[in-house]
C-alpha cells in the first residue's frame, strides 16, 4: 500500500469508529507504521469523521514530524510506545468504545474465557491501570503488559488494539466493543457462563500457535 492509500483507509477507519460510536467527536487516533524510522499519524485537535487523508501526519519513531501540516495526535508516545517495543505490529487503533470502557471504569478486564471470537480475535484483554491521557504515564501504564496482548482496556479512558496491519486492528477494536456488549447483555440477564478451561485455552492457541509454548507451565 502506498502511503497515500494508507491515509485514505486510516480517514476511512476514523469515520467508521465515529459511525459505530466508539469514539466521539475528537476522541480516538491511529497511527501505521510506514517504514523502519516512519509512522502516519492522525492529527490532533480535529474531528475525526471529517478527517482527510491529507490531514494525517508523517513522524518518526522519536516522535518528530516529518511531514503534515498538523500537530500530530496528543496521544503520539502512547502509539510509538507500542510500535518501538512490538515489531510485530503495524498498526495502533486507540478509541473510547462506550461498552469496553465501561468494563475499564468498573476495574474489570476482559480477560474470562466466554466468547470464542474475542478469544480468536483480540485473545485475553488485560485492564491496564489509569495514566493522565496525553502524557507519558499513559505508555508507563501499559508497557508492561504489551507483551502477549493485542488489545488493552485503559482504567477510566478506554481501549488500544494492536495488528500487523491497520484493517486488523481496526477489526479487533469493534471486536472487542461487539463482545464487551454481548457480556454486559448476559450479566443483566443474570449469568455469565464461561467457557471450559480447555475450550478457551484450545482457542487461544489457535490465535497465536507460538502461544502454546510460552504458556507452557502456566
Ligand atoms: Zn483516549
Amino acid at each position: 500500500m502506498t502511503p497515500h492509500a494508507i491515509a485514505r483507509r486510516m480517514a476511512q477507519c476514523c469515520r467508521q469508529l465515529a459511525e459505530r460510536g466508539l469514539i466521539a467527536g475528537q476522541d480516538g487516533n491511529v497511527a501505521v507504521r510506514l517504514g523502519a524510522d516512519r509512522v502516519l499519524v492522525t492529527p490532533a485537535g480535529l474531528i475525526k469523521a471529517l478527517l482527510r487523508p491529507g490531514d494525517m501526519v508523517e513522524v518518526d519513531l522519536r516522535g518528530r514530524k516529518r511531514r503534515g501540516r498538523h500537530d500530530p495526535t496528543s496521544e503520539l508516545d502512547l502509539h510509538l510506545r507500542i510500535l518501538t517495543h512490538r515489531p510485530d505490529v503495524g498498526a495502533v487503533v486507540h478509541a473510547h468504545p462506550p461498552v469496553a470502557t465501561g468494563f475499564a471504569v468498573a476495574g474489570q478486564d476482559l480477560a474470562a474465557f466466554v466468547l470464542p471470537e474475542l478469544i480468536l480475535q483480540c485473545g485475553r484483554v488485560p485492564l491496564v491501570s489509569y495514566g493522565t491521557p496525553g502524557t507519558p504515564e499513559l505508555g508507563d501504564k501499559l508497557q508492561p503488559h504489551l507483551e502477549g496482548h493485542d488489545a488493552w482496556l485503559l482504567a477510566n479512558h478506554g481501549a488500544v488494539t494492536v495488528g500487523p496491519t491497520l484493517d486488523a486492528a481496526w477489526i479487533r477494536m469493534e471486536s472487542l466493543e461487539h463482545a464487551a456488549r454481548i457480556i454486559a447483555a448476559a450479566r443483566a440477564l443474570g449469568q455469565v457462563n464461561e467457557l471450559g478451561r480447555e475450550a478457551g485455552l484450545g482457542l487461544e492457541a489457535r490465535r497465536d500457535p507460538s502461544r502454546k509454548e510460552r504458556r507452557r507451565g502456566d
